[in-house]
């Protein structure tokens, strides 16, 4: 049987590159970064190297790259950073989206409850975009921090992030992008664009799990979120990972050097299989058709059991998902499709096939078959 992986907005494989690069590490490097040994000198190096590396990739400087155990926890870091600053400048509401991945929707919420700030989640169109002019609209006086994400982690919508950011650079609001499912992926300077804060996960690009970024702007002193021995900075305590922060360096670097390639490929691999979905019977897309990240597609099933289809397509090895995957098989439904207006039925009908730079057009052909099969079996 064909086994055709389209679960890499969930995680990606880690590459051989990355996986060689951590195996270098685990072996030959045992020292604490943090001891004054040589092997913990040695060790140190690692991480520096692996900062250097990430900096050139983001364009950005090394000094403002923070090491973190993943998206979730860049995220919050990031947010916490914001509500800080506006409790310090006195500025009463925040601002996100309807469409965030939770680890920033919920903890707007959270942080936005703990402190008493009003608090906005900004909905999107029906193409799974933030309009500027309803954005700039919902920013009031006391505005004081801003988080939109960089492309949606379950319709692959890519939003307008250099317009949203000047806009609050120009409004002296601060502005974090959750860009967990953009980096590696799409590029990204950040010497050209108005960004105080931007998260990234390494398992997203073909990097390890365990390992993310916080990129925090010269000048911007993200806030401690528990105390410790002081490493990055103070920012985020606990010896560091290294063998994950040097295997999602090299996972950085390898995405960066490959990315018009990938792009080019997973363009052609998405819009081939958007074409052959809309064939079949019953097919909806969901979120603006060209506006999204290579390789993601997302749609709904008329009269279709997403879960059912699911199963389907597993038990003929094509392993996707119903949308994020902190939902699969749990009751919650999709606050994006929700968003975007779809309804209840429709959003239980979600299917979402995110394919990765190993898949094919054989894959594309072998997905399209099973489909239409599925359909035909489960109406
Ligand atoms: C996966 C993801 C996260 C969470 O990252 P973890 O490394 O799993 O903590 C946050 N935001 C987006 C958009 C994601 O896709």
């Amino acid at each position: 049987m064909m086994q055709v992986y389209a679960d890499h907005a969930a995680t990606t494989r880690v590459s051989q590159r990355a996986l060689a690069a951590m195996l270098l590490c685990l072996n030959g490097y045992f020292g604490n970064p943090s001891s004054m040994s040589r092997p913990g000198r040695m060790s140190r190096e690692v991480l520096d190297h692996a900062r250097a590396r990430i900096a050139s990739c983001l364009v950005c400087d090394a000094r403002e790259v923070y090491f973190t155990s993943g998206g979730t926890e860049a995220d919050a870091i990031a947010i916490q950073t914001g509500v800080d600053v506006c409790l310090r400048t006195g500025k009463r509401h925040i601002l996100t989206t309807a469409i965030e991945h939770h680890a920033v929707l919920n903890g707007m919420v959270h942080l936005a409850h703990e402190h008493g700030l009003a608090l906005t989640c900004l909905d999107v169109s029906e193409d799974g975009i933030v309009s500027v002019p309803h954005f700039m609209n919902a920013i009031r006086p006391d505005t004081g921090f801003v988080s939109v994400m960089f492309a949606n982690n379950e319709i692959g919508t890519l939003q307008p992030i250099a317009e949203i950011a000047a806009f609050c650079r120009s409004e002296g609001i601060l502005f974090h992008t959750d860009a967990v499912q953009a980096v590696g992926h799409i590029p990204i300077d950040l010497t050209g664009l108005d960004i105080d804060l931007l998260s990234a996960a390494s398992h997203k690009f073909y990097g390890p799990v365990g390992a993310g970024i916080l990129y925090a702007r010269h000048g911007l002193q993200p806030s401690r979120v528990y105390a410790g021995g002081m490493q990055e900075r103070g920012v985020r305590s606990g010896t560091e990972n290294y063998p994950a922060i040097a295997g999602m360096a090299e996972a950085l670097v390898e995405a960066t050097e490959r990315m018009d390639a990938d792009m080019v490929h997973g363009n052609m691999l998405r819009d081939r299989l958007i074409d052959g979905l809309e064939r079949l019977p019953g097919v909806t897309l969901n979120g603006d058709r060209r506006r999204r990240l290579p390789y993601y597609v997302n749609i709904c099933i008329n009269d279709i059991d997403g879960e059912e289809m699911l199963l389907y397509l597993d038990a003929h090895g094509i392993y996707a998902s119903m949308g994020a995957a902190c939902m699969s098989g749990a009751a919650e439904k999709s606050h994006v499709l929700r968003a975007i207006g779809r309804s209840e039925k429709q959003i239980k009908s979600a299917i979402r096939l995110t394919l990765g730079r190993l898949n094919t057009l054989e894959d594309v052909a072998y997905i399209l078959d099973v489909m239409r099969e599925g359909i035909k079996k489960l109406l």
